[in-house]
């Protein structure tokens, strides 16, 4: 099976609240590929079945799909939770800078953007002025967070959030032709 890729100079360091915490000890450029996570998925049911320290590794990859990693930790395992996230999604497991990160910064992305389920929920310490305090499966429905992070939601996230942005009855009709004049 292939590995999961976590960047060159992304490290782990011991953070007083959040415990272990993923951070660049290089400057990260804008685009960057941080994190690529690779494992076996599992249901949402399979993962209500694990203890709460392994259903914390978890990765969200689809509506009811959860990636466990069966490898030894890297890094990019411990890219925390932040409300003002430096990194966001180009795919399902794929984990880019969504800025300039400078050195000693810690990495991050907000659980909003991969996270629907019902075990998420807790209390935020990311510190940061936006921090909304209690992280939850439904932020993503926050619509400050839909503009701030429109393009960097996994896909899954995207899909849903499409569908009940889409206003009711948006189906191609007769009068789809006029809008051509
Ligand atoms: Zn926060």
């Amino acid at each position: 099976m292939e590995k999961t890729y976590s960047a060159p100079g992304l490290t782990v360091v011991e953070h007083p609240l959040l415990g272990r915490a993923a951070v660049a000890e290089r400057a990260f450029r804008c685009g960057e590929v941080v994190a690529i996570w690779r494992g076996r998925t599992i249901t949402e049911r399979q993962a209500l079945a694990l203890a709460s320290d392994e259903r914390d590794q978890l990765l969200q990859v689809g509506d009811d799909a959860f990636l466990v990693n069966d490898e030894e930790l890297l890094a990019a395992d411990f890219i925390n939770h932040s409300c003002e996230p430096n990194c966001g999604f180009t795919d399902a497991t794929t984990l880019v800078a969504m800025r300039d990160i400078k050195t000693g910064e810690s990495v991050t992305f907000d659980y909003a953007m991969s996270d629907t389920n019902s075990f998420i929920t807790f209390d935020c310490q990311c510190g940061t002025p936006r921090c909304r305090h209690r992280m939850s499966g439904s932020d993503w429905r926050l619509s400050q967070l839909q503009e701030r992070y429109a393009g960097w939601f996994a896909p899954h996230v995207a899909r849903l959030i499409a569908s009940v942005t889409e206003p009711v009855g948006n189906q191609p009709t007769r009068d789809a032709s006029l809008t051509h004049d």
